[in-house]
């Protein structure tokens, strides 16, 4: 498959600000891409070269040994490229203007194959130690002279790991159901498939080479994160136990990280909530899993918390979050110490628990884990008493915990991979008549500041995830909570995600002054959820005209970043939020 009908593709991807379009360009790509090369086609397009969680060397050279590259493959003065990328803005469109006039001199006419570039980039990416810049540097011109003007657009940008063209997961999956089934309706079945081993070109390969059947087959693998079961709300214990009919587990909410944890013989992986490989940051945590998981192979879940060393007390997460780093790893390991409290074990020695109910996955918990002081189980209450649920909640707040989560002890609760379901419902503290519970929102655009905002964003365009869709929807204009540090940091945060024009997953009515592709999630608490006709969240859901609107919105302090936008509050909630409002009003 030659890299021409990427570069193509990507350049129609970029120009459209419709959703459906998007779809059907994407569709068309995967329909004509050969079943060997679908990995590759949908790594790429997605700007990378292997799935986050597998964490390999990423893409993202830096821009200065791209330019070396540009200047070097096009015969042009450094400072001359330099000059053109102040003007453009962006150095693929400098690659593509100076191949474009003829820079390049062609030794060869050998057109690039998609193979040729996603191991050319695999390469770049993997290099590293004594001459590896040069080496990277080499591998990029290697690729450019022989590049059409369009290919070295987005050779240059896939690179600097800055392709960004937009498509979400549920996209391709959309673009997949229709590329092979001719239809949309079985997203489902791959959903079910990516859910389980999150691993997008390997569903889009199983489809592509044996069709929907074998995808309906497809098993998780020790190794493979699953996409992480997630939680519903409501506000009262009583409504919990009603909804759950009275089979229901409390459990402690701990505020930290989610880790999911795969053990096979003597390795590890941990994985994010947002399925990033984090193991090399918790060095102590993968310790803790090869002494404590007595299974010789085992996927568990659990909640990590930062610790007070001399009490061990629990810590806020703000805390924990800055043991996401990457370096000084063992200077944060003793300086802020983490508990593990684990959930959930979904796979244990060639079992896969997945399918069982949650009292047989505790029960199986507690046969493999030797509980140590930093490696325990989360404290449980089965009840069906709201009464003894509620104390059991202000015990929980008492000690450091979020509040609770109540699981359904029926025959059906299953692991729900990659669902926010009914079967886990979380307790925090009531939002009652007023929001007191704040929300997860994707930014999406911003407006100038004035006066002591000047040269920053005085605010921001949130958005919350709608899935059915896979879209965003404004919800809030936030200007509050920011400190000055927030403020300063911003225009430089957000630069990466600027762009011309309004991203194609985003449904907006207001305009704001710049657009960013929706990349960075942050908590917002408000007084309220109200109608509003200027947002599009659930617009003409409750309301013709209108849809709804968080308000007196404020930034609570907490960037989100391990949340992916897809994470984000989703619009069903904000309306179960608002129905919750009225009830209680
Ligand atoms: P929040 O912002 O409230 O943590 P979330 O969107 O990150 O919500 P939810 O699935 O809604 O995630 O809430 C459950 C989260 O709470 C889990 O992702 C997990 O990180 C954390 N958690 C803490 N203790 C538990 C527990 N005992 N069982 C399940 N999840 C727990």
């Amino acid at each position: 498959m030659l890299y021409s009908k990427l570069a193509q593709a990507y350049s129609r991807l970029e120009a459209t600000t419709k959703r459906l379009e998007m779809l059907e360009i994407a569709a068309e790509l995967l329909r004509e891409t050969p079943p060997e090369e679908m990995e590759r086609v949908i790594y790429l397009t997605q700007g990378k070269i292997h799935p986050n969680w597998m964490g390999l060397p990423e893409l993202g050279m830096a821009e200065k040994m791209a330019i070396e590259a540009v200047a070097r493959a096009t015969n042009v003065g450094k400072e001359e490229v330099q000059g053109l990328l102040k003007q453009l803005g962006d150095l693929g469109l400098v690659a593509e203007r100076l191949i474009q006039e003829g820079r390049v001199k062609k030794l060869s006419q050998k057109p690039l194959t998609v193979r040729e570039v996603y191991e050319t980039l695999d390469r770049i990416a993997r290099e590293s130690g004594k001459g590896s810049s040069e080496r990277k540097i080499m591998g990029l011109v290697s690729l450019l002279v022989n590049a059409s003007p369009l290919e070295a657009r987005y050779l240059v940008r896939t690179v600097e790991g800055r392709l960004r063209l937009g498509l979400g997961d549920m996209t391709i999956l959309d673009a997949l159901a229709e590329a092979f089934t001719g239809s949309r309706e079985n997203r489902g079945v791959l959903e079910r498939a990516y859910n389980l081993t999150s691993d997008l070109g390997y569903v889009a390969r199983v489809l592509a080479e044996e069709g929907l059947e074998a995808v309906k087959r497809v098993k998780i693998v020790v190794g493979k994160p699953v996409r992480m079961m997630l939680a519903q709300r409501l506000s009262t214990a009583k409504e919990i136990v009603e909804k759950l009919n009275g089979r229901c587990s409390a459990e402690y909410k701990l505020d930290g990280e989610r880790f999911q944890i795969h053990k096979k013989g003597s390795e590890v992986q941990i994985y994010s909530r947002r399925l990033e490989n984090i193991t090399y940051m918790y060095p102590d945590v993968r310790e803790m899993a090869l002494t404590h998981i007595k299974a010789e192979e085992a996927i568990v879940e659990g909640e990590g918390v930062a610790v007070d060393p001399e009490t061990n007390e629990l810590r806020p997460f703000q805390l924990l979050m800055q043991r996401r780093r990457k370096y000084r790893i063992e200077e944060m390991v003793k300086k802020i110490p983490v508990t593990v409290f684990l959930f959930d074990c979904l796979y244990a020695d060639g079992e896969d628990l997945t399918l069982e109910p949650y009292p047989v996955r505790r029960k199986k918990l507690h046969e493999i884990i030797e509980v140590g002081p930093r490696f325990q189980i989360t404290k449980s209450l089965v009840s069906s008493d709201p009464r003894e649920i509620e104390r059991f909640f202000d015990e929980a707040i008492s000690e450091g915990c979020e509040g609770l989560v109540v699981k359904s002890t029926a025959e059906d609760s299953i692991y729900r991979a990659g669902a926010r379901s009914w079967l886990w419902v979380k307790l925090k503290r009531s939002y009652q008549s007023k929001m007191v519970e704040p929300v997860d929102l994707v930014v999406v655009g911003a407006f100038y500041g004035r006066g002591k905002r000047a040269g920053t964003y005085g605010a921001l365009l949130a958005a919350a995830y709608d899935h059915e869709n896979d879209t965003f929807k404004t919800v809030c204009k936030v200007g509050s909570g920011f400190t000055d540090e927030d403020l300063a940091k911003m225009p430089s945060m957000f630069e990466e995600y600027r762009l011309p024009h309004k991203p194609p997953r985003v449904e907006a009515l207001i305009d704001p002054d710049v657009w960013f592709n929706p990349a960075i999630v942050i908590e917002v608490i408000g007084d309220e959820i109200t109608l509003s006709p200027v947002h599009t969240c659930a617009f003409n859901l409750l309301r013709e005209g209108s849809g709804l609107a968080i308000r007196f919105p404020r930034f609570t302090g907490r960037w989100r970043s391990d949340k992916s936008p897809e994470d984000a509050t989703t619009v069903k909630e904000i309306v179960d939020m608002y129905k919750a409002q009225l009830r209680t009003i």
